[in-house]
């Protein structure tokens, strides 16, 4: 089996011990991980802080033109990317998956290689001259979930290097090869240790942890779950460390009635189950208005029971597996759970190995816990109401905020409807769209701060204001 080293200090070094990381297609090992001490995590930062010193200096064009070095080799080497990510991952290579993953890496790293945070001017006349400067942090560290660990990746460790920071990445333990793979290629067109790279199974040594807490990483950038989120915010209190935490969602959609149900059943199913609905921002519960519930439910189940599930590497599958026994075990509970209280439209029934049939269950209520709980899978709960009123109110009715849709023919009522739903980001007629320039974050415990566009990467940055 093929070892993927740790990147330190531009080397790649072997760790002491390594974990097997397996396609949840075959259960076959893909490749073997390092399980990275914690000596191997202060090496790492070591190096970091070794490499702040000149890259926080680098002029301003400089750091451009190395981000977009380092875009032209996600390019480059796309391909080998996406094969790798599909084997430890799951996802089809076509479609929404791997390649598309690799794509959307590499649009990301070239739109933030040119974002730039200028010195503003707040003042400049016979009172004084005052300038708000943004000044790099110092070592980020960045820890990363397994549904799109190479785009996340990216989103993390690309503002930082663009404003000065240098990085320390640590990907899940269910999908650290492509991660480890992408630092590598990195390293190739970067000064040694301005990005570094760790594993761990998180059994012998939680290295996530143990970042969260190291006195010499200045900020955390986290994409994962909310409970693993509240401890990063809590470990990181006692270095004040700067926090992005990018964390869960159970996004609503609404349907109003005077939709036409053919022509929004494709969006609806993509907005739900894309990556098999391992996406923080999928649709994880459906509110339908009775006129149209009917019509709904059939056009979705339409659609959806014509989309080819297999093997990520087979070019036919358009889903793939779900990622990992836990979330499959997850996703098993909350679908039986919901069989006994709904009406199953399709699936519900978990295929063999870790291939989960896409599952849509109507009749639900927001005290079931497939509506209530973010499952993370490919099962949708649709939920009827009569009054929108109840609709919203139903919506907001949840710790988490991250997305939430609108589906109308109407547009003006439909923006009214999304300006009150509790969320980071609102879709009309689609769910889940993302862009370089839109601030994405979520509201409520979905999160701390955002990603993406000037906003995101100021959160790598401190402000320093001179007085003259
Ligand atoms: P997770 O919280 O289990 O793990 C995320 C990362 O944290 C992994 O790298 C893990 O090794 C690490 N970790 C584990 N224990 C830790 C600790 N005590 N301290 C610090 N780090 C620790 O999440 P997951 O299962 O990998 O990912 C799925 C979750 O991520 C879902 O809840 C999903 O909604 C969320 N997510 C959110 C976004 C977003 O942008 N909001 C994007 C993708 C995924």
């Amino acid at each position: 089996m093929p070892d993927y080293g740790m990147m330190i200090g531009g080397a790649r070094v072997a760790a002491a011990e390594t974990f097997g990381v397996y396609n949840p297609s075959t259960d076959e090992e893909v490749g073997r991980a390092p399980n990275s001490s914690p000596a191997d995590l202060n090496a790492a930062v070591g190096a970091a802080r070794a490499a702040f010193e000149d890259w926080s200096k680098t002029p301003d064009g400089e750091l451009r033109a190395a981000c977009e070095a380092v875009t032209a080799k996600i390019g480059e080497h796309a391909e080998e990317l996406a094969v790798l990510l599909t084997k430890e991952q799951g996802k089809p290579l076509g479609g929404l998956g791997s390649r598309w993953e690799i794509g959307g890496a590499q649009a990301w790293a070239g739109y933030t290689s040119n974002l730039s945070l200028a010195m503003k001017v707040l003042q400049d006349n016979n009172e004084g001259r005052v300038e708000m400067h943004r000044n790099p942090l110092g070592v980020v560290g960045s820890i990363t979930p397994w549904n799109f660990p190479v785009m996340i990746a990216v989103w993390h460790i690309l503002p930082a290097l663009r404003t000065g920071n240098t990085v320390v990445v640590k990907p899940s333990p269910y999908t650290p090869l492509a991660t480890l793979r992408l630092v590598e290629l990195m390293n190739e067109v970067l000064p040694a240790g301005v990005v570094n790279a760790v594993a761990s199974d998180d059994r012998l040594h939680n290295i996530g942890a143990a970042m969260s807490s190291h006195p010499d990483i200045a900020k955390i950038v986290f994409t994962g779950s909310c409970s693993t989120g509240q401890k990063v915010m809590m470990s990181a209190a006692e270095t004040m460390k700067r926090l992005t935490l990018e964390l869960g969602g159970n996004d609503a959609g609404i349907v109003l009635p005077d939709v036409d149900p053919k022509a929004i059943a494709e969006g609806l199913f993509w907005g739900s189950f894309i990556n098999n609905g391992q996406t923080c921002a999928a649709m994880k519960r459906l509110y339908v208005h009775d006129d149209v519930y009917d019509q709904v439910c059939d056009a979705l189940v339409a659609y959806a029971r014509n989309i080819p599930v297999g093997d990520g590497l087979d070019e036919g599958s358009v889903l793939g597996p779900v990622n990992n026994r836990l979330q499959f075990d997850k996703v098993s509970r909350l679908v039986a759970e919901a069989r006994s209280k709904g009406r199953v439209l399709l699936g519900g029934e978990p295929g063999g190995g870790l291939f989960f049939p896409p599952t849509i269950i109507a009749d639900l209520d927001n005290a079931d816990p497939l509506v209530a709980e973010e499952q993370f899978g490919p099962a949708l709960p649709i939920i009827r109401y009569t009054d929108l009123e109840e609709a919203i109110a139903a919506a907001n009715d949840s710790p988490n905020g991250l997305g939430g849709s609108v589906w109308s023919k109407d547009i003006d009522k439909a923006k009214q409807v999304a300006r009150r739903m509790q969320c980071g980001s609102v879709w009309i007629n689609k769910h889940g769209a993302i862009q370089p320039n839109a601030p994405f974050g979520g509201v409520k415990k979905s999160g701390l701060g955002v990603e993406f566009g000037e906003e995101g990467l100021a959160e790598y940055t401190d402000i320093q204001v001179v007085f003259s």
